[in-house]
């Protein structure tokens, strides 16, 4: 076995370790292994150097047992993310709490999960020896109450299955929601708000995993001409509407490519199963249907005159990095300007 495996090894013993450890606590305490006490005790067993775990051992000392209302007490703060051992009271602003927030809700769902878990397997620990010691007794007793045994057995083996599968129907519908979520989370990370289009992280992400699309592959950096002039004529929220027009145009033009905005008034392409010529062929015709179209100010009425763009169009090899294809694009893109705007150049 390699040192991988022995190091999972090691973690698995450690793990199995301090689930004994929460056992034999929650029996001294008398607590029963449910998943607030087993979440609690984790807390406390796992960080035996936090303010909870200090306070828990104050409250303990000279063997006096630990109540439910004290889990309850203690554990609230644990529930609501402010234990002061674990936590910043008052944390640093995070750019994107929204998946921060994800992420700790999936992290505590997963924990919860591996509670619940535990907690069964010591529930049917449990009932394995009450039924033992049920098995030894019924072997000594007569028959009329070896049928209240049996029937005493019976309906508490029924009411422990049902509180299990309730347990886990909560935690499984929690799960999926959470699922839920977190897809929609994902989705709403990649894409661009005002064109609806891809962002730029989805674009990276398309371009890494370019190898599973058609080749040969190219990318084309498109950039509005003069658009500057749109916004202080007609306003930002006419500009705004062009750059969503202009999406829209682009991706009918290149249906079966990608189409993402790149940031400001630029979008970028990644286009796939053209050489380089077809490639520069089918932006030109992209350019054409731009520059054909008739923009006009709903408000004013006013003519916005023709909008145009200038693109860089690149052939990328397999092993080429995002940022390096993307800055021969700007070259491209730039000498594309510097010629006179309202067209494209390959290279
Ligand atoms: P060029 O032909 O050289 O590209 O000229 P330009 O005016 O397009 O270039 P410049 O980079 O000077 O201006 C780009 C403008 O795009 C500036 C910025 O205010 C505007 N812009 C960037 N993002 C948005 C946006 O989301 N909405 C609107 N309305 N304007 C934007
Ligand atoms: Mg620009
Ligand atoms: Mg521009």
């Amino acid at each position: 076995m390699g040192d991988a495996g022995l190091v999972w090894r090691r973690k698995g013993r450690e793990q199995d370790a301090l689930y004994e450890q929460i056992g034999r606590f929650l029996a001294d305490h008398r607590l029963s292994p449910d998943p607030l006490h087993y979440a609690f005790v984790h807390a406390v067993l796992s960080a035996p150097d936090s303010p909870l775990a200090r306070e828990v051992r104050e409250l303990v000392d000279g063997g006096v047992r630990l109540t439910h209302q004290e889990v309850e007490r203690l554990g609230g703060r644990l529930v609501m993310g402010a234990d002061p051992g674990r936590r910043p009271r008052d944390p640093a602003p995070v750019p994107n709490r929204e998946a921060d927030r994800l992420v700790t809700e999936t992290v505590a769902q997963m924990d919860s999960f591996a509670m619940l878990m535990h907690a069964m397997h010591f529930e049917t620990r449990d009932f394995g020896r009450d039924l033992a010691e049920s098995a030894a007794a019924i072997e000594l007793q007569s028959s009329t109450s070896t049928v209240d045994e049996l029937s005493r057995l019976a309906s508490a083996m029924i009411s422990r299955v049902r509180d299990s599968e309730y347990k886990l129907a909560e935690a499984t519908r929690e799960a999926e929601m959470l699922r839920g979520k977190l897809a929609e989370a994902r989705t709403t990370a990649r894409r661009d708000p005002m064109t609806g289009l891809a962002n730029r992280l989805a674009f990276a992400e398309a371009y890494d995993q370019r190898a599973t699309l058609p080749a040969p592959h190219c990318i084309a950096l498109c950039d509005v001409d003069r658009f500057k002039r749109i916004n202080d004529v007609h306003g930002h929220l006419v500009g705004d509407r062009v750059l969503k027009v202009l999406g829209e145009t682009l991706q009918e033009s290149c249906a079966e490519h990608l189409v993402a905005r790149h940031g400001g008034e630029e979008f970028v392409l990644l286009l796939n199963g053209l050489q380089l010529s077809a490639a520069a062929e089918l932006l030109d015709s992209a350019r054409r249907s731009v520059s054909g179209k008739r923009f006009r100010n709903r408000e004013t009425g006013a003519s916005l005159g023709a909008i145009t763009f200038s693109a860089g169009v690149t052939a990328v090899r397999a092993d080429e990095p995002v940022d390096v294809a993307i800055e021969r694009a700007d070259r491209l893109l730039y000498a594309a300007k510097a010629q006179g705007r309202d067209r494209i150049c390959a290279g």
